[in-house]
């Protein structure tokens, strides 16, 4: 027995029509490329694509309620998000520290509200790759599409909330603004809480972070140590936190380099004014 409504308009409206098949078309290529993510995805355990987030209490999809949260090594204090009005104007397609905006590639909302977390402070990053073909395109449009494709892929696969991460990197050193800050990620399982998630797009298993990236992402990552007083001793590779091959053993072996003595990580936060937390 059909229980849909009979009087929707939508099929009769060409521009609908061709929205729902380009949706569908997406929803397509999402599960083509999460088909490719089976063998090497960002939470890959040898294997598979395990969802990196905790399964809500018997609910398919479900994000997961805020767990307790483990001891932490090395306990730090959250550092408390700024507080203020909580959605941030979105004015222009940029924020003051060149962080693309979301509306630039999506006009999409959060897809599950119901099952998404207040993010309350950040005491901790997580480096993550996206780990699925290796990917090296530098154009706008191309991120745009890479973006949206990840989007669907974690809402209508993977049934999240949203895209995962809260920002990520293009091969250009783009960053870009994934899901918005104010909400806890779906990055590390277990682990979301106070948890700030930055994906270099690529496979860097098999290929090679180029300089832009690199360049880039020490940059932002030591702007973001600053805002939220994040020490070096904080800056997580995925692998680090979960049993996983992210975020790959060419940006692992970055990022090792990076956060040691005089590596680019340090001097990244020596340029942003915050040397302090390359000894913390
Ligand atoms: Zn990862």
């Amino acid at each position: 027995m059909n229980t849909q409504p009979e009087s929707q308009p939508q099929a009769a409206n060409p521009a609908a029509l061709l929205d729902a098949l380009l949706a569908r078309r997406a929803v397509l290529q999402a599960g083509a490329l999460l088909g490719l993510a089976a063998v090497a995805g960002c939470a890959n355990t040898g294997g598979s694509y395990p969802d990196p987030v905790e399964p809500g209490a018997g609910v398919r999809g479900g994000e997961g309620p805020l767990s307790p949260q483990r001891p932490a090594a090395t306990p730090t204090p959250p550092r408390p998000l700024p507080s203020g009005p909580a959605p941030q104007p979105q004015v222009g397609p940029v924020t003051a520290q060149g962080v693309i905006r979301r509306s630039n590639w999506t006009r999409a909302g959060i897809a599950r509200p119901g099952d998404i977390y207040p993010l309350r402070s950040v005491n901790r990053i997580t480096i993550h790759h996206e780990g699925v073909t290796p990917y090296t395109a530098t154009s706008e449009d191309a991120t745009r599409q890479r973006l949206e494709i990840i989007r669907r892929g974690h809402v209508t696969v993977r049934g999240w909330a949203d895209i995962g991460y809260h920002y990520l990197i293009d091969p250009a050193g783009r960053v870009w603004e994934g899901r918005p800050i104010q909400y806890q990620g779906a990055h590390v399982k277990d682990q979301n809480e106070n948890n700030l998630g930055i994906m270099v797009i690529g496979n860097f298993e098999r290929q090679l972070p180029n300089a832009a990236q690199t360049a880039s992402l020490d940059r932002f990552v030591a702007s973001q140590m600053r805002q939220y007083r994040v020490p070096v001793s904080r800056v997580f590779t995925h692998r680090e936190l979960a049993p996983t091959e992210c975020p790959g053993r060419n940006l692992q072996r970055y990022l090792v380099m990076a956060r040691a003595n005089g590596g680019s990580l340090r001097v990244a936060l020596a340029a942003a004014g915050a040397p302090e937390l390359a000894f913390a």
